[in-house]
């Protein structure tokens, strides 16, 4: 086939293609070029890695990231903190050592980089890390799906330091440089797998933190409650004639 003819027929499969709506259910909007995808979607699918992904906040599981840099702070032994530690120290040297030599050793080496200049060192890597980890293993349907989760988590890495903003022509500032797909796809992937056990140790140790929390709590409320019972029938039998 002549390109010529290729060309053609590209067109009118494009415009095939755009006659359609985007395949997310209930949106109205046209498919953008040869994607299934409208526009609005496809933006949202290469941030979060889901065309129905959101963000999520830090302070959503702030709290989480005191407790867990608590529980570490507690046991800097732990045979899996420490070998976790390891790797990820090892992981953020690799990509410090390559920064700014054009190639990446690892898609999204340069944002580790960046996070690790701005002073976060490979602990509060972890002690971050492991907490929205723990709160992505607590609120799963938060997520639209496992690469959903996976992009959340390099978010979380990624935001540990300013992002680098686009400036226009007379140096002004303006909006920031969002991370690249790969990046966020290849990082928190790699994480997920790379911190798993000491992830799901971290869990364990929330929880059962928590438990304890509310047997206290529970316990604390006991010895009011029989008194109670006992003057709630006192009150009663004195109100019968
Ligand atoms: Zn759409």
């Amino acid at each position: 086939m002549s390109t010529h003819l290729s060309a053609a027929l590209a067109r009118t499969k494009l415009a095939a293609n755009q006659g359609h709506s985007c395949t997310v259910a209930g949106c109205g909007r046209r498919r953008s070029g040869f994607h299934s995808l409208c526009n609005h979607h496809k933006d949202k699918a290469r941030l979060y890695g889901d065309p129905l992904g959101k963000p999520v906040h830090a302070q959503e599981y702030q709290d989480l990231i005191l407790q867990v840099r608590e529980l570490f702070d507690s046991q800097p032994d732990h045979l899996c903190l420490v070998a976790s530690l390891k790797a990820v120290t090892a992981w953020t040297a690799e990509a410090a050592a390559a920064s700014g030599r054009g190639q990446e050793p690892f898609p999204g080496a340069e944002e580790v980089a960046r996070v690790l200049r701005h002073g976060v060192q490979p602990r509060e890597f972890l002690v971050v890390l492991c907490a929205f980890l723990v709160f992505a293993g607590q609120q799963s349907q938060r997520f639209a799906g496992r690469q959903a989760e996976d992009f959340a988590l390099s978010h979380a890495l990624f935001k540990l330091a300013p992002r680098p903003r686009k400036f226009t022509r007379n140096g002004e500032s303006s909006s920031s440089i969002p991370p690249k797909f790969a990046a966020l796809k290849h990082v928190g992937r790699y994480l997920r797998q790379l911190l798993a056990p000491l992830a799901a140790l971290t869990r364990m140790a929330v929880e059962a933190r928590d438990q304890q929390k509310q047997e206290l709590q529970d316990g604390m409320r006991q010895p009011f409650v029989a008194p109670v019972v006992a003057l709630l029938k006192e009150a009663q039998q004195t109100i019968q004639p």
